[in-house]
């Protein structure tokens, strides 16, 4: 067994909020490690262009501004490690920490920001296309597809917002849903029904996505097929946004850190804290509905500065009578 490198504060994950967390916890000088993980950037390295985020009047990419964060984090003196966490022990303090390659980290205080991954129909068309039409976030790419026809896929809350969302550029936008009904907040389904621009089409899954990827490729179309007669329909589109839900990226701290019944993180109110003292939690992975890189970053920011204000109490010790 290897001997384990102790560090004040181990973050896992390396997209928005990961990184925010290095930067602030290593201008603290608590020499922070990042375990980078599966997709080293996050899931804002599978988008193109990034519009929203402050800063940037002109645009970036999201591979571009993921490689900026890191680099800022590495300027002030954050170690990344390329690895992926394979388990955690969080029972006992310093907690540990194992790696896929073998490597052991023990730590005074983890900042869990494993983020989540959107879930995908797993068509090959869907893959091929992904960045070429095809996306998981409206609110990333919506703006690209203005005076175009799009396609939504999925029937909760994040498909009927998404599908209104885009009804700001987009010419005409299918909800494709696999039922008769959407499982969306009323007040969201009464918004999206009074919508001219939103056609559903019901209880129909996407049996294809049409196109070829590459320079003047894209999307052209999506092939439904209804489930109750197995009719197909071609449906002439140039975006197709999926939107079936997230999995938040928890499994490794199940029986160990609180999660509600979709395995999301619970942080205190107000607080990145997790139900183990010096455990947080920040971005995607306790965040289901924002998502967005601007709050995982300042969610980052304050997991770090929790983080560090707990530390240092430690290191007082029990305050004199
Ligand atoms: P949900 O799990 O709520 O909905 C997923 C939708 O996708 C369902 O309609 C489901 O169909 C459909 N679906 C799932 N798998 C497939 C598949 N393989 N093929 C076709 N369709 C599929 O996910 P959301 O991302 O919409 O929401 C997640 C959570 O976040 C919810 O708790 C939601 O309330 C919350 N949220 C809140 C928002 C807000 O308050 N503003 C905004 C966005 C999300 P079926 O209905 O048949 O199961």
């Amino acid at each position: 067994m290897p001997e384990p490198k102790h560090h004040k504060i181990v973050i896992i994950g390396s997209g928005p909020a990961g990184f925010t967390a290095a930067i602030y916890a290593a201008r603290a000088n608590l020499k922070p490690i990042i375990i980078q993980g599966m997709q080293p950037g996050g899931q804002l390295t599978l988008t193109t262009e990034v519009d929203n985020f402050p800063g940037f009047e002109h645009g970036t990419t999201g591979p571009e501004l993921m490689q900026k964060m890191q680099a800022q984090a590495e300027r002030f003196g954050t170690e990344m490690v390329f690895d992926t966490v394979a388990s955690v022990d969080f029972s006992r303090r310093p907690f540990t920490i194992t790696c896929d390659g073998g490597d052991l980290f023990t730590a005074d205080a983890v900042i869990v920001c494993t983020g989540a991954s959107a879930r995908w129909l797993g068509l090959e068309s869907e893959k091929r296309l992904n960045g070429f039409g095809v996306s998981a976030c409206a609110t990333c790419d919506g703006f690209f597809f203005k005076g175009r026809k799009v396609a939504v896929v999925g029937g909760g809350d994040t498909a009927v917002e998404e599908a209104i969302f885009l009804t700001n550029f987009c010419s005409k936008v299918y909800l494709i849903h696999r039922r008769d009904a959407v499982r969306a907040e009323i007040i969201m389904q009464e918004k999206m029904f009074a919508n001219p621009k939103i056609e559903p089409v019901w209880n129909s899954v996407v049996d294809e996505i049409l196109g070829e990827p590459g320079q003047g490729g894209g999307v052209r179309g999506v092939r439904v097929k209804n489930v109750r007669t197995g009719a197909l329909q071609e449906i002439p589109v140039e975006g197709v946004f999926i939107a079936i839900g997230h999995k938040p990226n928890t499994d490794i701290f199940k029986g160990q850190l609180e999660m509600d019944e979709q395995g999301y993180l619970i942080t205190r109110p107000d607080s990145t804290a997790t139900n183990i003292p010096g455990v947080f939690a920040a971005g995607d992975v306790q965040d289901k509905v924002f998502r967005q890189a601007i709050t995982a970053a300042g969610t980052g920011c304050m997991a770090a500065l929790e983080a560090e204000r707990l530390l240092a109490s430690q290191e007082q010790g029990p305050a004199r009578k």
